[in-house]
Protein backbone atom coordinates (compact mmCIF):
# COMPACT_ATOMS: atom_id res chain seq x y z
CA UNK A 1 0.00 0.00 0.00
CA UNK A 2 0.80 3.42 -0.81
CA UNK A 3 1.42 6.07 2.02
CA UNK A 4 -0.04 9.61 1.73
CA UNK A 5 2.06 12.02 1.64
CA UNK A 6 1.25 15.04 3.51
CA UNK A 7 3.23 18.23 3.41
CA UNK A 8 5.65 19.71 5.62
CA UNK A 9 3.01 22.35 7.10
CA UNK A 10 0.39 19.74 6.93
CA UNK A 11 2.69 17.22 9.18
CA UNK A 12 3.28 20.42 11.95
CA UNK A 13 -0.05 21.57 11.53
CA UNK A 14 -1.46 18.31 12.58
CA UNK A 15 0.98 16.90 14.90
CA UNK A 16 0.37 20.24 16.99
CA UNK A 17 -3.16 20.09 16.76
CA UNK A 18 -2.77 16.50 18.23
CA UNK A 19 -4.09 14.58 15.56
CA UNK A 20 -3.21 11.17 16.25
CA UNK A 21 -3.26 10.16 12.38
CA UNK A 22 -1.26 12.94 11.45
CA UNK A 23 0.79 12.26 14.42
CA UNK A 24 1.55 8.20 13.39
CA UNK A 25 2.29 9.28 9.73
CA UNK A 26 4.82 11.89 10.88
CA UNK A 27 6.51 9.02 13.08
CA UNK A 28 6.22 7.00 10.01
CA UNK A 29 8.30 9.71 8.07
CA UNK A 30 10.86 10.41 10.47
CA UNK A 31 11.41 6.27 10.26
CA UNK A 32 11.52 6.61 6.34
CA UNK A 33 15.08 5.94 4.68
CA UNK A 34 14.35 7.71 2.08
CA UNK A 35 16.56 11.24 1.60
CA UNK A 36 13.33 12.54 0.55
CA UNK A 37 11.57 12.00 3.44
CA UNK A 38 14.28 13.14 5.84
CA UNK A 39 14.98 16.61 4.29
CA UNK A 40 11.14 16.76 4.80
CA UNK A 41 11.62 15.01 8.72
CA UNK A 42 14.24 17.14 9.30
CA UNK A 43 12.07 20.20 8.52
CA UNK A 44 8.76 19.10 10.64
CA UNK A 45 11.10 18.00 13.82
CA UNK A 46 12.87 21.65 13.75
CA UNK A 47 9.29 23.26 13.38
CA UNK A 48 7.84 21.14 16.28
CA UNK A 49 10.77 21.39 18.64
CA UNK A 50 9.46 24.32 20.66
CA UNK A 51 7.00 22.67 21.32
CA UNK A 52 8.74 19.51 22.79
CA UNK A 53 10.40 18.69 26.19
CA UNK A 54 7.44 19.17 28.46
CA UNK A 55 6.66 14.87 29.07
CA UNK A 56 8.29 13.19 31.82
CA UNK A 57 9.54 10.32 29.94
CA UNK A 58 10.55 7.20 31.73
CA UNK A 59 12.24 4.14 30.09
CA UNK A 60 10.89 0.21 31.26
CA UNK A 61 13.05 -2.28 30.84
CA UNK A 62 13.21 -6.12 31.85
CA UNK A 63 13.93 -9.62 30.10
CA UNK A 64 11.11 -11.40 28.25
CA UNK A 65 8.39 -12.32 30.64
CA UNK A 66 8.97 -10.14 33.60
CA UNK A 67 5.62 -8.65 32.83
CA UNK A 68 6.37 -5.32 30.85
CA UNK A 69 3.10 -5.42 29.08
CA UNK A 70 0.93 -6.44 31.90
CA UNK A 71 2.86 -3.86 33.75
CA UNK A 72 2.28 -0.87 31.22
CA UNK A 73 -0.98 -1.84 30.27
CA UNK A 74 -2.19 -1.28 34.42
CA UNK A 75 0.59 1.47 35.07
CA UNK A 76 -0.80 3.16 31.80
CA UNK A 77 -4.44 3.45 32.98
CA UNK A 78 -2.81 4.60 36.16
CA UNK A 79 -1.58 7.44 34.53
CA UNK A 80 -4.23 8.70 32.38
CA UNK A 81 -6.59 8.72 35.46
CA UNK A 82 -4.66 11.06 36.80
CA UNK A 83 -6.07 13.25 33.36
CA UNK A 84 -2.67 13.00 31.74
CA UNK A 85 -1.93 12.15 28.50
CA UNK A 86 0.51 8.69 27.53
CA UNK A 87 2.19 7.78 24.87
CA UNK A 88 4.00 4.21 24.51
CA UNK A 89 7.04 3.92 22.23
CA UNK A 90 8.70 0.54 21.70
CA UNK A 91 12.32 -0.45 21.21
CA UNK A 92 12.77 -3.92 20.03
CA UNK A 93 16.03 -4.54 18.14
CA UNK A 94 14.97 -8.11 17.77
CA UNK A 95 12.03 -7.12 15.41
CA UNK A 96 14.51 -6.83 12.57
CA UNK A 97 16.80 -9.82 13.74
CA UNK A 98 14.38 -12.50 13.46
CA UNK A 99 10.99 -11.53 11.90
CA UNK A 100 8.51 -12.31 15.17
CA UNK A 101 9.42 -9.28 16.98
CA UNK A 102 9.76 -10.06 21.22
CA UNK A 103 6.86 -6.77 21.39
CA UNK A 104 4.87 -7.41 18.25
CA UNK A 105 3.89 -10.94 17.91
CA UNK A 106 0.92 -10.52 20.86
CA UNK A 107 -1.86 -8.35 21.29
CA UNK A 108 -0.10 -6.05 23.85
CA UNK A 109 -1.87 -3.54 26.17
CA UNK A 110 -5.20 -4.54 25.09
CA UNK A 111 -7.36 -2.06 26.74
CA UNK A 112 -4.62 0.72 27.23
CA UNK A 113 -4.17 0.76 22.95
CA UNK A 114 -8.26 1.35 22.89
CA UNK A 115 -8.14 4.16 24.73
CA UNK A 116 -8.22 7.32 23.17
CA UNK A 117 -5.93 9.22 26.10
CA UNK A 118 -3.07 6.83 24.98
CA UNK A 119 -1.04 6.42 22.14
CA UNK A 120 1.24 3.01 21.54
CA UNK A 121 2.97 2.98 18.48
CA UNK A 122 5.16 -0.44 17.69
CA UNK A 123 8.90 -0.52 16.48
CA UNK A 124 10.23 0.54 13.79
CA UNK A 125 11.43 -2.87 12.04
CA UNK A 126 13.86 -3.07 9.32
CA UNK A 127 16.89 -0.63 11.08
CA UNK A 128 19.37 -1.36 13.08
CA UNK A 129 19.68 -0.62 17.13
CA UNK A 130 21.16 2.58 16.40
CA UNK A 131 18.47 3.41 13.86
CA UNK A 132 15.36 2.36 16.27
CA UNK A 133 16.72 4.46 18.97
CA UNK A 134 17.12 7.52 17.05
CA UNK A 135 13.70 7.02 15.19
CA UNK A 136 12.24 6.58 18.75
CA UNK A 137 14.01 10.10 20.07
CA UNK A 138 12.27 11.63 17.19
CA UNK A 139 8.96 9.80 17.61
CA UNK A 140 9.09 10.89 21.41
CA UNK A 141 9.48 14.35 20.50
CA UNK A 142 6.64 14.30 18.00
CA UNK A 143 4.22 12.72 20.92
CA UNK A 144 5.29 15.54 23.43
CA UNK A 145 4.39 17.97 20.75
CA UNK A 146 1.21 16.56 19.99
CA UNK A 147 0.35 16.68 23.16
CA UNK A 148 1.53 13.90 25.60
CA UNK A 149 2.02 14.45 28.66
CA UNK A 150 3.94 11.23 30.05
CA UNK A 151 5.98 9.11 27.47
CA UNK A 152 6.76 5.74 28.68
CA UNK A 153 9.61 3.84 25.86
CA UNK A 154 9.97 0.26 26.39
CA UNK A 155 12.43 -1.67 25.73
CA UNK A 156 13.74 -5.56 25.95
CA UNK A 157 16.37 -5.83 28.47
CA UNK A 158 18.74 -8.53 26.40
CA UNK A 159 21.36 -6.53 24.82
CA UNK A 160 22.54 -3.01 24.38
CA UNK A 161 19.03 -1.54 23.72
CA UNK A 162 18.60 -0.45 27.43
CA UNK A 163 21.82 1.76 27.11
CA UNK A 164 20.36 3.63 24.44
CA UNK A 165 16.93 4.30 25.67
CA UNK A 166 19.19 5.33 28.81
CA UNK A 167 20.21 8.11 27.12
CA UNK A 168 16.42 9.46 25.90
CA UNK A 169 14.50 9.23 28.95
CA UNK A 170 14.71 11.42 32.26
CA UNK A 171 13.57 7.75 34.53
CA UNK A 172 14.89 4.20 33.84
CA UNK A 173 13.33 1.31 35.36
CA UNK A 174 14.09 -1.96 35.80
CA UNK A 175 11.06 -4.53 36.17
CA UNK A 176 12.81 -7.81 37.30
CA UNK A 177 11.75 -10.77 39.22
CA UNK A 178 12.40 -12.77 42.37
CA UNK A 179 14.63 -15.71 41.71
CA UNK A 180 15.41 -18.54 44.25
CA UNK A 181 18.51 -17.36 46.07
CA UNK A 182 20.73 -15.90 43.01
CA UNK A 183 18.68 -12.87 42.99
CA UNK A 184 22.13 -11.18 41.68
CA UNK A 185 22.75 -13.64 39.01
CA UNK A 186 21.93 -13.22 35.34
CA UNK A 187 21.28 -9.32 35.68
CA UNK A 188 23.96 -6.92 34.45
CA UNK A 189 26.19 -5.39 37.09
CA UNK A 190 25.94 -2.02 34.23
CA UNK A 191 22.00 -2.83 34.13
CA UNK A 192 21.22 -2.26 37.95
CA UNK A 193 23.93 0.80 37.64
CA UNK A 194 21.99 3.27 35.33
CA UNK A 195 18.57 2.63 36.66
CA UNK A 196 16.72 4.90 38.97
CA UNK A 197 14.47 2.11 40.03
CA UNK A 198 14.49 -1.40 40.30
CA UNK A 199 10.91 -2.89 40.58
CA UNK A 200 10.19 -6.51 41.67
CA UNK A 201 7.23 -7.55 39.70
CA UNK A 202 4.99 -10.07 40.16
CA UNK A 203 5.21 -9.85 43.72
CA UNK A 204 1.30 -10.95 44.30
CA UNK A 205 -0.05 -14.75 45.54
CA UNK A 206 2.53 -17.26 46.31
CA UNK A 207 5.38 -14.90 44.65
CA UNK A 208 4.63 -12.36 47.66
CA UNK A 209 7.28 -13.50 50.33
CA UNK A 210 9.99 -13.93 48.13
CA UNK A 211 9.21 -10.80 46.34
CA UNK A 212 10.09 -8.68 49.64
CA UNK A 213 12.98 -11.29 50.03
CA UNK A 214 14.37 -10.41 46.88
CA UNK A 215 13.80 -6.70 47.55
CA UNK A 216 15.75 -6.24 50.87
CA UNK A 217 18.62 -8.47 48.94
CA UNK A 218 18.91 -5.74 46.07
CA UNK A 219 18.34 -2.71 48.32
CA UNK A 220 21.18 -3.88 50.39
CA UNK A 221 23.59 -4.67 47.08
CA UNK A 222 22.22 -1.44 46.09
CA UNK A 223 23.93 0.13 48.76
CA UNK A 224 27.51 -0.83 47.42
CA UNK A 225 27.06 0.83 44.46
CA UNK A 226 28.85 4.99 44.44
CA UNK A 227 26.24 7.35 45.13
CA UNK A 228 25.23 8.75 41.52
CA UNK A 229 25.63 12.66 40.87
CA UNK A 230 22.39 13.86 41.45
CA UNK A 231 21.98 12.57 44.72
CA UNK A 232 19.42 10.29 43.51
CA UNK A 233 19.30 6.98 46.13
CA UNK A 234 18.20 3.95 43.11
CA UNK A 235 14.30 2.67 44.50
CA UNK A 236 13.87 -0.84 45.06
CA UNK A 237 9.92 -1.71 45.48
CA UNK A 238 7.82 -4.50 45.16
CA UNK A 239 4.80 -4.56 42.65
CA UNK A 240 2.32 -6.96 40.71
CA UNK A 241 1.15 -5.81 37.05
CA UNK A 242 -1.53 -8.13 37.87
CA UNK A 243 -3.17 -6.76 40.48
CA UNK A 244 -1.79 -3.19 40.56
CA UNK A 245 -0.55 -3.32 44.28
CA UNK A 246 2.49 -0.96 44.46
CA UNK A 247 1.89 0.87 40.85
CA UNK A 248 0.76 3.88 42.86
CA UNK A 249 3.61 4.31 44.82
CA UNK A 250 5.85 3.52 41.77
CA UNK A 251 4.06 6.70 40.13
CA UNK A 252 4.42 8.88 43.21
CA UNK A 253 8.46 7.90 43.38
CA UNK A 254 9.32 9.30 39.36
CA UNK A 255 7.16 12.17 39.98
CA UNK A 256 9.24 13.34 43.46
CA UNK A 257 11.89 12.22 41.39
CA UNK A 258 11.23 14.79 39.17
CA UNK A 259 10.82 17.25 41.24
CA UNK A 260 14.29 16.83 43.36
CA UNK A 261 15.52 16.70 39.66
CA UNK A 262 14.38 19.94 38.44
CA UNK A 263 15.16 22.12 41.83
CA UNK A 264 19.08 20.59 41.74
CA UNK A 265 19.18 21.31 37.79
CA UNK A 266 20.26 17.57 37.11
CA UNK A 267 16.88 17.07 34.96
CA UNK A 268 17.48 20.03 32.82
CA UNK A 269 21.58 19.18 33.03
CA UNK A 270 20.71 15.70 31.76
CA UNK A 271 18.11 16.45 28.96
CA UNK A 272 21.18 19.02 27.41
CA UNK A 273 23.42 16.28 27.68
CA UNK A 274 21.03 13.46 25.73
CA UNK A 275 20.82 16.49 23.25
CA UNK A 276 24.57 16.88 22.80
CA UNK A 277 24.56 12.55 22.31
CA UNK A 278 21.58 12.73 19.91
CA UNK A 279 23.46 15.41 17.17
CA UNK A 280 26.82 13.01 17.80
CA UNK A 281 24.61 9.68 16.74
CA UNK A 282 22.82 11.64 14.21
CA UNK A 283 26.07 12.77 12.92
CA UNK A 284 27.72 9.26 12.72
CA UNK A 285 24.31 7.87 11.09
CA UNK A 286 24.21 10.63 8.54
CA UNK A 287 27.69 9.88 7.46
CA UNK A 288 27.20 6.39 7.59
CA UNK A 289 24.34 6.29 5.58
CA UNK A 290 25.55 8.54 3.07
CA UNK A 291 28.80 6.25 2.70
CA UNK A 292 27.09 3.17 2.23
CA UNK A 293 24.49 4.61 -0.35
CA UNK A 294 27.45 6.37 -2.77
CA UNK A 295 27.13 4.17 -6.20
CA UNK A 296 30.91 3.83 -6.21
CA UNK A 297 31.01 2.47 -2.51
CA UNK A 298 28.93 0.24 -2.93
CA UNK A 299 30.51 -1.34 -6.21
CA UNK A 300 33.93 -0.99 -4.71
CA UNK A 301 33.10 -3.03 -1.48
CA UNK A 302 31.20 -5.47 -3.79
CA UNK A 303 34.33 -6.19 -5.20
CA UNK A 304 36.65 -6.68 -2.32
CA UNK A 305 34.15 -8.76 -0.54
CA UNK A 306 35.56 -12.20 -2.01
CA UNK A 307 39.09 -10.95 -1.16
CA UNK A 308 38.28 -10.16 2.35
CA UNK A 309 36.18 -12.95 3.17
CA UNK A 310 39.45 -15.15 2.02
CA UNK A 311 41.64 -13.37 4.26
CA UNK A 312 43.50 -12.46 1.06
CA UNK A 313 43.63 -8.51 2.51
CA UNK A 314 43.35 -6.98 5.40
CA UNK A 315 40.03 -5.90 6.51
CA UNK A 316 41.22 -2.64 8.28
CA UNK A 317 43.24 -1.58 5.48
CA UNK A 318 40.46 -1.68 2.77
CA UNK A 319 38.55 -0.20 4.95
CA UNK A 320 40.21 2.78 5.22
CA UNK A 321 40.99 2.62 1.77
CA UNK A 322 37.22 3.09 1.24
CA UNK A 323 37.12 6.00 3.23
CA UNK A 324 39.40 7.30 1.62
CA UNK A 325 37.53 6.96 -1.93
CA UNK A 326 34.83 8.57 0.01
CA UNK A 327 36.75 11.51 1.10
CA UNK A 328 38.50 11.55 -2.18
CA UNK A 329 35.00 12.44 -4.03
CA UNK A 330 33.45 14.74 -1.69
CA UNK A 331 36.68 16.75 -1.88
CA UNK A 332 36.69 16.69 -6.12
CA UNK A 333 32.93 17.69 -5.50
CA UNK A 334 33.69 20.68 -4.18
CA UNK A 335 36.35 22.16 -6.75
P1 LIG B 1 6.66 -9.19 28.83
O1 LIG B 1 7.22 -10.21 27.91
O2 LIG B 1 7.72 -8.64 29.71
O3 LIG B 1 5.90 -8.12 28.11
O4 LIG B 1 5.64 -9.95 29.82
P2 LIG B 1 4.06 -10.10 29.77
O5 LIG B 1 3.39 -8.89 30.28
O6 LIG B 1 3.64 -10.59 28.44
O7 LIG B 1 3.86 -11.25 30.87
C1 LIG B 1 4.46 -12.52 30.76
C2 LIG B 1 3.65 -13.52 31.56
O8 LIG B 1 3.65 -13.19 32.94
C3 LIG B 1 2.17 -13.57 31.16
O9 LIG B 1 1.74 -14.90 31.19
C4 LIG B 1 1.48 -12.73 32.22
O10 LIG B 1 0.16 -13.14 32.43
C5 LIG B 1 2.34 -13.00 33.44
N1 LIG B 1 2.34 -11.84 34.33
C6 LIG B 1 2.59 -10.56 33.97
N2 LIG B 1 2.53 -9.73 35.03
C7 LIG B 1 2.26 -10.51 36.10
C8 LIG B 1 2.08 -10.23 37.51
O11 LIG B 1 2.17 -9.09 38.00
N3 LIG B 1 1.83 -11.30 38.32
C9 LIG B 1 1.74 -12.57 37.84
N4 LIG B 1 1.48 -13.55 38.70
N5 LIG B 1 1.89 -12.86 36.53
C10 LIG B 1 2.14 -11.85 35.67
Amino acid sequence: KRRKRLSEKEYIKGVLAGDRVVLSQAITLVESALPSDQTIAEEVMAAILPYTGKSIRVGITGVPGVGKSTFIERFGQLVIGEGLKLAVLAVDPSSQANKGSILGDKTRMETLSMDKRAYIRPSPSGVTLGGVSARTREAMLLCEAAGFDVVFIETVGVGQSEIAVKGMVDFFLLLMLAGAGDELQGIKKGIIEICDALIINKADGENTEAAKRAKREYANALHLFPEKGNSWVPQVMTCSGLTGDGLEAIWEMVQSYKEQMLLNGYFEENRAEQRVSWMHDHIGYLLESTFYQNESIKESIKQALPQIKSGNVSAIKKARELVQIFINQIQSGEK
